[in-house]
């Protein structure tokens, strides 16, 4: 397993750390499987769901607060430890997507069929792992509408 962790599991495109393991791992380890694993009672997605100056912290929460606006009708209508457990979830499938939005993925996946992503949620108080059952196939056809990076970028041109 190769394997990258950061606070709340994020994949942001700039971040040189996480896209350079994503290409490592994809174009030269040729991975079969992507797994983004978040967990319940995340932390960081905690800091995200309280609206407040987190100093440093700030540019990286806004990445799930952004996640928090793409699903707000969503999770304005369920309270408590359910909110918290949905905004994790919807988490892992965002990074997951950040993930298929890649070249590397993208190339790999049209040359050899692999490597597919998952989205899995861990959850410390019953040691259960959830699958959230990303229907790859789908998710990459609906990204690449927008993020295709497959075709020659010199094509047509
Ligand atoms: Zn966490």
């Amino acid at each position: 397993m190769f394997i990258h962790r950061n606070i709340a599991n994020l994949v942001c495109s700039t971040d040189l750390n996480v896209m350079s393991v994503i290409n490592y791992a994809v174009r030269h380890l040729h991975v079969k499987h992507i797994i983004v694993c978040g967990h319940y009672g995340c932390g960081g997605v905690k800091a995200a769901m309280t609206p407040k100056d987190m100093g440093l912290l700030n540019p990286w929460l806004r990445n799930i607060r952004d996640v928090y606006r793409l699903h707000e009708a969503e999770l304005d209508g369920v309270d408590g430890d359910a909110k918290y457990d949905k905004l994790v979830e919807f988490n892992v499938l965002e990074q997951a997507r950040n993930i298929i939005k890649t070249a590397a993925v993208q190339q790999s996946y049209a040359k050899y069929g692999y490597p597919i992503v998952h989205g899995w949620v861990f959850g410390f108080s019953d040691g259960l792992l959830k699958d959230l059952e990303i229907d790859f196939e789908g998710q990459l056809k609906a990204i690449q509408k927008i993020y295709n990076l497959t075709t020659d970028a010199l094509e047509g041109s």
